[in-house]
C-alpha cells in the first residue's frame, strides 16, 4: 500500500476526444478524492513508442474519417485474438527501451489505462520494471469493447455496463476484478445543470422553443450542414405560423462549419457555437440531440435525460453504441439526412409525448456517479487493498 500521496500515471492516446476528456475527468476525481495525489496524463502512442506506431494518433482523424472501410478491416483484423495480441507484441519490441525509460522515470504506484491499445504495450513491461505496481483499465467505449481493451493481467476492469461485463467474462476475464460503474465522464455531469432560463439566455438561445441541439464530437465531423438545411425545412414545413423550434449547432473545432452554418439566413432560429466548454449545461437546456454515436456524447446525453437520434458511428468501436441507445429506447438511429430530419422535426412537434418517453428512458441511462465510483474503487479495492 501507498503511504505516502500516491503518484498515478494514465495513460490515453489522442485518437479522438474520448480518451482525453475521461483521463482528466479521472484526474479532477483523483485530486478530489486524495488531495496532494500527484498525477500524471501521458499520451503513449505519440511520445512513448517507436515510429510509424508513433503516427496513429495524428493520423487517425483522416483515416477514420476519409477511408472508414480501411479502418473497419483494421479494427476487426486487430479483434481476432491472436492477430491483436502479435502486432501489440510487434510494437511493444520496438518500443520497447522508451516504455521502460517512461515507467522508471514517473515511479508511478498505479497505472490507469483509458486506451485501448495501450494495455499489451505496456503491462508485460511493467511486469519486469515494477511487478508490485498495480495496472487497471478503464474502458471509454460503451459497447464493441475491442479485445485488446482487456488484458488477462489486469488488475481490474471498469467497464460502462454490465453488458460489457458480460462480455468480457465471455473472453475469459475473472468477474471479480470487472466493475461496471458506467463511462467517467467530467465532474460538470455529476451536479445538476444550470437552470435552463440561465443556460439559454447565456448561449443567445429563445427561452421557449423547443431546442434540438447538433453536434459531431470533439472534430464537429459529419455531414452537419445538410442535417441543419433539412431540418429546418422540416421544421418550417411542420409549422407554417411561425417556429416550432429552434437549433443549436455545436461545431467544436469546426471552423469553417461554423462560418458556413453562420454566414445563412434561416428559416427558423439556428445558433451556432464553436467549442463549448459548458456543454453539461447546454445539454441541460435542450430537448433533442443529434449527433454522430460518440461515448462521451452519449454518456453525457443519457446523464442529462436529452433523448438522441445518432446519425453515424465510426465502423468499428462505436456500431455497439448505437445497440446501446436503439436498445434501450433512449434514441433512434437514421443515417439518412432527409429522413432524420422528419424525424426530428416531428419529434418536436406532434411527436411530444413520444420524445418525453425517449427522454425518460435515456435519463434511466445516465450514470452521473460513474467517476466517483470508478475513483472510490481503484482507491480503496486496488491501490490500498
Ligand atoms: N465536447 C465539448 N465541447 C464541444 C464539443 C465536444 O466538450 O464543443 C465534448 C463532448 O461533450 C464529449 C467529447 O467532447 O465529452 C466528445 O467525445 P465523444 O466520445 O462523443 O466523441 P469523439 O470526439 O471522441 O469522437
Amino acid at each position: 500500500p501507498a503511504h505516502h500521496p500516491p503518484h498515478v500515471l494514465i495513460l490515453m492516446s489522442r485518437t479522438g476526444g474520448g480518451h482525453i476528456a475521461s483521463a482528466r475527468a479521472l484526474e479532477a476525481e483523483l485530486h478530489a478524492q486524495r488531495p496532494g495525489c500527484r498525477v500524471t496524463i501521458v499520451d503513449l502512442l505519440t511520445d512513448h513508442v517507436a515510429f510509424p506506431f508513433s503516427r496513429m494518433p495524428a493520423t487517425y482523424d483522416s483515416v477514420v474519417n476519409r477511408t472508414p472501410r480501411l479502418w473497419h478491416a483494421m479494427w476487426r483484423l486487430t479483434a481476432i485474438a491472436p492477430v491483436g495480441r502479435s502486432s501489440a507484441a510487434i510494437v511493444r519490441r520496438l518500443s520497447q527501451s522508451r516504455i521502460e525509460a517512461l515507467l522508471r522515470g514517473e515511479q508511478p504506484d498505479l497505472v490507469i489505462s483509458v486506451h485501448p491499445l495501450v494495455n499489451h504495450l505496456v503491462i508485460p513491461v511493467l511486469e519486469r520494471v515494477a511487478p508490485r505496481t498495480p495496472f487497471v483499465t478503464v474502458v471509454t467505449d460503451l459497447g464493441g469493447i475491442h479485445p485488446l481493451w482487456l488484458h488477462p493481467r489486469n488488475a481490474a476492469v471498469y467497464l460502462p455496463t454490465e453488458r460489457a461485463v458480460e462480455l468480457a467474462v465471455s473472453r475469459g476475464l475473472p468477474r471479480r476484478r470487472l466493475h461496471a460503474h458506467g463511462l467517467p465522464v467530467r465532474a460538470d455531469f455529476a451536479c445538476a445543470a444550470a437552470a435552463r432560463r440561465d443556460t439559454r439566455a447565456a448561449f443567445g438561445l429563445d427561452p421557449e422553443l423547443p431546442a434540438i441541439l447538433v453536434m459531431g464530437g470533439g472534430g464537429g465531423i459529419g455531414p452537419i450542414e445538410a442535417i441543419v438545411s433539412r431540418m429546418v425545412a422540416a421544421l418550417a414545413t411542420a409549422s407554417p405560423g411561425g417556429p416550432a423550434a429552434q437549433i443549436v449547432v455545436v461545431c467544436a473545432s469546426n471552423v469553417r462549419l461554423k462560418a458556413q452554418l453562420a454566414a445563412e439566413a434561416w428559416a427558423v432560429p439556428v445558433t451556432t457555437l464553436g467549442y463549448v466548454d459548458r456543454m453539461s449545461d447546454l445539454m441541460g437546456a435542450c430537448d433533442l440531440l443529434v449527433t454522430k454515436a460518440g461515448p462521451g456524447t452519449i454518456a453525457e446525453a443519457s446523464i442529462r435525460g436529452l433523448p438522441m437520434i445518432l446519425y453515424g458511428f465510426i465502423p468499428g468501436q462505436e456500431a455497439a453504441n448505437v445497440d446501446h441507445v436503439v436498445d434501450a429506447g433512449a434514441g433512434l438511429f437514421e443515417p439518412d439526412v432527409a429522413a432524420l430530419a422528419a424525424k426530428a422535426a416531428r419529434l418536436v412537434t406532434e411527436g411530444r409525448d413520444d420524445l418525453a418517453a425517449m427522454a425518460g428512458r435515456a435519463a434511466s441511462l445516465g450514470r452521473a456517479d460513474a467517476t466517483r465510483a470508478i475513483v472510490a474503487s481503484i482507491l480503496t479495492e486496488v491501490l490500498e487493498a
